[in-house]
Parts: C-alpha cells; structure tokens; sequence
C-alpha cells in the first residue's frame, strides 16, 4: 500500500488498548524478568500466539490473547515498562504524537493482590518517562470491564477520577458480557458512574456497537448503542453498526459522538465481513454526517499500524487522500487531551 501521509505527519491514536500494544519481544521478556510461565515454547510461538490471525475465533481468541497479555503486565513494574514501550514504540515507528492508550487496571492486579492504586502510578509514570523522551502528548482511560460487578467498576472509576489531574483522561468499559449473557448488556446502569466521571472532568468513551453488523438479529447490539448515547458520551469504540440504522447514525451526528474506527481489527475479528463492508461503513457514517476517527485497537495484537488503517481506507476509495489527513487533524482534536499542556520536558 502505498502511504498516504507524509512520513513527518504526525498521527493521533485514540483508540488502543495497552494489552495489544506491546511489541511480542517487551512482553516476552517482561513475562521472564518477572518469573511467569509463558505456555508458548519458544519466542516465535509466543509472538504468533499474541497477534490475531485472519479466521481465527474472533472476539474469543482476542479475549483469550488478551488474558496472557493482562497477566504478564500484572504488576506495577509490567505496567510501566508497557506503558513506557507502548507509546515510545508509536512514535518512532508511527510519529504518534497524540496517544490515548487505554487499560483495566483491575485485570492487572492479579485479583486484588496487588494495589490498585500502585498500578496506577505505574501507568503514570510509564507516560512522564516516554513524554520526558519522546515530543508526545499522551494519556490513560481507565477501562471497566462488562463482566465486573458494579462495586469493581465503581473501584476503576474512582481511579479514574483520583489521578485525573496526573495523566487519566477517560473512562471506557470492554470486555465480554457477564457470564456469556448475550446483549443487550445493561449499559443505562452506567448512569451514576458516568455522571462521576463527568463531574470530575474525565472523557467518556464507551465500547458498543462493534458487533452486530451481519448478525441474523442486530437489535439488541443496536439497544445498546442506543442506550450508550442516552448516557451522554464523548466517543464511542467502534460503533459500526450505526452505518446500517439511520437512527443512530443521526443521533451520533445530532449530538457530536466521534466514533473510533479500527478498520483491521473489525476485519480480523470478523465483525465485518469483508474489506469492501469496511470501506462501506466508513463511507457511509461521513456520509451521515457521523465523526469519525481511525485507531488501531492495539497495533501488536492486530498485527497492523496506524498509517497502514489509513491507506487501506483511501485504497478502497472510502477515503480521499485529502480527507485522510482532515480524518487525523481531527483526531488530534477530538482527543481528550486536546485541551491538556504537553507535558513532557522535549515537548513545550
Ligand atoms: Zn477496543
């Protein structure tokens, strides 16, 4: 693919989650520094085994990559060096200059035994060490998770809003459904710790909308997303199925949610059939007059980068050249830390 950006562009990833932005060789050494047994018999095994593969099981093997990943950053140390890595790596192999990057800390606490808070800071301080080396603006979103009771979430957000001021910008929730329930998961119970979050100044983003887009029923994926505007959010991971329910693609445009598009973790998940859907949807949301703006999910476990999301889309006609680049400005701007001073001591 030939690149659409010049090579000194610099690029605005909003949505990636610390447990797929990794490179294998960080997390391989990590896992060893830190004593973990790592069921994979070599390096190689191990770094394919991290990386989604076309027509694997879809949202299940990314859940399953995701555990390894989560365990082996299950520390503060594992979450500095990641954090540090994560963004230090996307400037220098993507010029990512604006980075969110987002993580459950309570998936990295090895079930309560370690603090909470302690992870935290780690994070923390994995961001001032890669803004103190690298002319980025970078920031965590503190994700629930769909499976956590409410007391747990409760305990992210608190989090969340504990170390607003100290590099959190937002919070999210992923992950499976409780208990393999099906959707619709009950996102209007959010409400009160939304409206915490807000109060406190942080962004919100919510995963919705990712799956559904060729399901026999997509009502109750639609549901969902429904009820994720109903809660006043900022932006929402994913939301692809808006392309296919004119209701919701006017309500995003009506009250201004970015959507954050990851063209080839959709492709790999098998959320969207084919490249030709993914360029459709993306077509069709601007279209609609929907905002939208490109991630990557988590470069390393996707097995793509930022730049390669946009060349696909403007391959694929979804996207002009020119739009593109109006497409990144955008993300620089619809970044919680737009707002934000840079930080770092390279970056005044
Ligand atoms: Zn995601």
């Amino acid at each position: 693919m030939s690149a659409v950006f010049p090579q000194d562009l610099p690029l605005a990833e909003l949505h990636a989650h610390l447990g797929g932005g990794v490179d294998a060789a960080t997390m391989w050494e990590l896992a060893h520094q830190q004593g973990i047994k790592v069921p994979h018999r070599d390096y190689w095994e191990f770094a394919e085994a991290t990386s989604v593969g076309l027509g694997t099981d879809g949202l299940d093997g990314l859940n399953r990559i995701y555990q390894l990943t989560e365990l082996i950053q299950s520390s503060p140390e594992g979450v500095e060096v990641s954090v540090h890595g994560m963004i230090g790596g996307a400037y220098r192999s993507q010029r990512i200059t604006t980075h969110e990057v987002r993580f459950n800390p309570a998936k990295r606490n090895r079930g309560g035994e370690r603090d909470l808070d302690a992870i935290v800071m780690a994070a923390v301080h994995g961001v001032d060490r890669a803004t103190l080396e690298y002319p980025v603006r970078a920031g965590l979103i503190l994700m629930m998770d769909r499976s956590f009771t409410a007391e747990l979430n409760e305990a992210v957000v608190e989090r969340a809003i504990r170390f607003r001021d100290r590099g959190v910008v937002a919070i999210d929730i992923g992950g499976p459904r409780p208990r393999g329930a099906g959707a619709p998961y009950p996102y209007r119970d959010l409400a009160p710790l939304v409206a915490r979050a807000r109060e406190a100044g942080l962004g919100v983003t919510l995963h919705a909308g990712e799956e559904g887009v060729n399901a026999p029923d997509p009502g109750p994926y639609i549901e969902e997303m429904h009820q994720v505007i109903d809660l006043g959010v900022d932006r929402i991971g994913h939301g692809i199925i808006a392309a296919f329910e004119p209701r919701l693609a006017e309500r995003l445009a009506e009250q201004g949610v970015v959507l954050e598009i990851c063209p080839t973790s959709n492709l790999k998940t098998g959320a969207v059939r084919d490249h030709e859907q993914m360029a459709e949807i993306v077509y069709g949301l601007r279209a609609a007059g929907v905002q939208v703006v490109l991630g990557t999910d988590g470069p390393e476990m996707i097995g793509t980068r930022l730049r390669a999301e946009y060349s696909f889309l403007v391959g694929r006609g979804a996207l002009s050249p020119t739009e593109a680049v109006e497409m990144n400005a955008a993300g620089h701007r619809a970044s919680f830390l737009a707002d934000e001073p840079f930080r770092g001591a390279r970056a005044g």
